[in-house]
């Protein structure tokens, strides 16, 4: 069971080091999305503005016909004035060329109004062009440096599930499956010690025949409280007791240097 904890810790570092690499290739695009944002709220602008260039366009079109209509109806009633003979009929006839005078000029004006009001659209519209051109590259150019990370990133976390698999390969799938989830949700920590009865992870003190079976470390046991691995650690290192059952290796190379001490003092 000592080899499987100690499996299981290597797992850890592993898997919490994919995981890390697997938040951070999520949040690489985000700076890319505001950028996007904008070029759509730019794009959007562009669009309107340019609707209403188009509008103004019909429009000037629409009043330069009206004002040639105008002048063309000055122009039909000066030559008239040629052909009259009463004072009535040269009355009616001024009065017409006035009409069609002041209609001539109040097109002019509001021709000219239009056109000014084109000219200054159409000055927004190529500054914003620039700009939208300009964000265009940016955004390639960031989709670009995006990728080569992403790849990048996308090979170590490869090595990471191959290290996994390694490490893994013979581990129930159940408990691997709920160890990554433990390790996703608490931040990396997934196998905790036992110190003194009390859960390292949450600091929650475990049921006295919980912590006892812990102890015995003859199965793989979750914290109630907060999921994690569990596995016994001595309170005080200095004060080692051992239970009647086997050992591990470890444990009894430590004891065994331990007895080589005691027999030399005994010589
Ligand atoms: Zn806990």
């Amino acid at each position: 069971m000592e080899q499987t904890f100690e499996k299981l810790k290597h797992l850890q570092e592993v898997l919490s080091k994919r995981i890390e690499i697997e938040n951070e290739m999520e949040e690489i695009p985000k700076a890319l999305t505001v950028k996007e944002e904008l070029l759509s709220r730019l794009q959007k602008s562009y669009i309107e503005k340019n609707d209403s260039k188009v509008a103004s366009e019909e429009e000037l079109s629409r009043l330069k016909k009206l004002m040639n209509d105008a002048e063309r109806a000055r122009e039909t009633s000066e030559k008239r004035m040629d052909e009259i003979s009463t004072q009535r009929e040269y009355e009616a006839l001024e009065k017409e060329i006035k009409v069609a005078t002041e209609a001539e000029q109040e097109y002019r004006r509001e021709i000219q109004k239009i056109e000014k009001n084109i000219e200054v659209i159409s000055e927004m519209l190529s500054s914003e062009e620039e700009l939208l051109s300009q964000q265009k590259t940016e955004i390639a150019e960031e989709k670009e440096r995006i990728s080569a990370i992403i790849s990048e990133k996308e090979m170590i976390k490869n090595e990471m599930i191959s290290e996994e698999k390694i490490i893994s390969h013979d581990m129930d799938s159940e408990i691997l499956f709920k160890f990554e989830r433990i390790i996703k949700n608490k931040s990396g920590l997934g196998i905790v010690p036992v110190v003194g009865g009390v859960c390292s992870g949450c600091h929650m003190t475990l049921p006295a025949q919980f912590a006892n079976d812990v102890r015995k470390g003859e199965d793989i046991l979750f914290c109630p409280y907060c999921s994690r691995i569990l596995f016994h650690q001595d309170s005080d290192k200095d004060m080692v007791t051992y239970d009647d059952e086997d050992e591990d290796e470890e444990v009894d190379e430590v004891s065994l240097s331990d007895l080589i001490d005691d027999d030399f003092l005994l010589d």
